[in-house]
């Protein structure tokens, strides 16, 4: 792996039509039993193929085993019931209809596990897995038992935290947990939301992310995006907190988003996963505006702490236009890692 400005995508990549709808966020999977499985073990085989082909250093599983982000990893726990619906707004952003906590929220079973010892099989590079954070997760169901967000977010934290260790052991370097909410809910990130995510990182040894974005380029996020101004200073709200945390990592959005750089000096200390890649816009980046984003955050964080990066999941696009994404990625990395290492001789 490059010691300097080692590559990885935030999550997701498209999946194969044999496997799901292509083109389509949250799409039905078209297997199911044991030829799911082993469809998406062959897809996140794919997946780890074509990261190592277009140079990604720090390879994921490119969440081929997900249908989402959040909901995939609460089908496994008891205490949700997914036959008892709710309308409730997301992200105070949008309706949906969600599933309903109805009992104590538990882990029967290793959810993940199995499908990251799978990754780890496919190569020899860092790999990355990626979880939902307890406030994303709180706040993408109906709860009907606890009644209590931060109560049900500290039941959730202890559960990630016992997946966490399981993926630990199974050989993953990096988890990252994915907590967009963290964006919005503001006085809930200050009380309780960055110390429940300290608690579903505890006692690990391995790096851990947090992952806060503006969302995929679904409608609903883009219409809120439009409501932002010409400054989004959402990450001023984390950021300091964060830096005093635990987190390894920050990851955040960056291209073609209104973000002021200079809102990662917040961060100092941390590594830095920027997002260099828009996930809401099909037209393929250039290296050259690749490595003109990652010269640009360079001003605020150390050369050894910048892992350049996507701004979210890049699920939705056709297959070609991630994959070319990928490639401008790694050579846009490139070209600021030779700068880079010039400068220092
Ligand atoms: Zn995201």
């Amino acid at each position: 792996m490059h010691t300097l400005l080692p590559t990885a995508i935030v999550g997701s990549l498209p999946k194969p039509s044999w496997l799901a709808e292509p083109e389509k966020l949250w799409s039905e999977w078209k297997l199911d039993g044991a030829d799911l499985t082993e469809g998406t073990r062959d897809a996140l085989r794919i997946a780890v193929h074509e990261q190592v082909r277009r140079g990604i250093d720090i390879v994921s599983d490119g969440e081929q085993t997900r249908q989402h982000f959040v909901t995939t990893f609460i089908e496994h726990l008891s205490g949700v019931d997914f036959e008892r619906r709710q309308t409730v707004r997301i992200r105070d952003r949008y309706d949906a209809s969600v599933p309903s906590v109805v009992g104590a929220v538990e882990r029967p079973r290793a959810v993940f596990v199995e499908d990251a010892a799978c990754l780890r099989a496919a190569t020899d590079r860092p790999i990355k897995w990626a979880l939902p954070g307890p406030m994303t997760m709180v706040d993408t169901l109906y709860d009907a038992h606890y009644k209590s967000r931060e109560r049900l977010a500290w039941e959730f934290a202890a559960i990630l935290n016992q997946e966490a260790r399981e993926l630990e052991a199974a050989g993953v370097d990096v988890i990252q947990f994915d907590e967009p909410a963290f964006n919005v809910f503001f006085d809930e990130v200050k009380d309780w939301g960055v110390a429940a995510l300290e608690r579903a990182t505890e006692g690990l040894h391995v790096e851990t992310a947090v992952h806060i974005c503006y969302g995929y380029g679904i409608a609903a996020n883009n219409e809120w995006k439009a409501t932002l101004g010409s400054q989004w200073r959402q990450y001023e709200e984390s950021f300091p907190l964060l830096q005093q945390s635990t987190i390894d990592i920050i990851s955040l959005e960056s291209h073609h988003s209104h973000v002021p750089l200079d809102l990662i000096e917040l961060v100092r200390g941390k590594k830095v996963m920027i997002g260099a890649i828009d996930v809401a816009d099909p037209s393929i980046e250039t290296p050259d505006e690749v490595a003109d984003t990652l010269r640009r955050a360079l001003h605020f964080v150390d050369a050894d702490k910048l892992i350049p990066s996507t701004n979210c999941g890049m699920a939705p696009f056709p297959r070609d236009v991630a994959l070319a994404k990928l490639s401008s990625l790694t050579a846009g990395a490139a070209i600021v890692r030779d700068e880079v290492t010039d400068r220092d001789i």
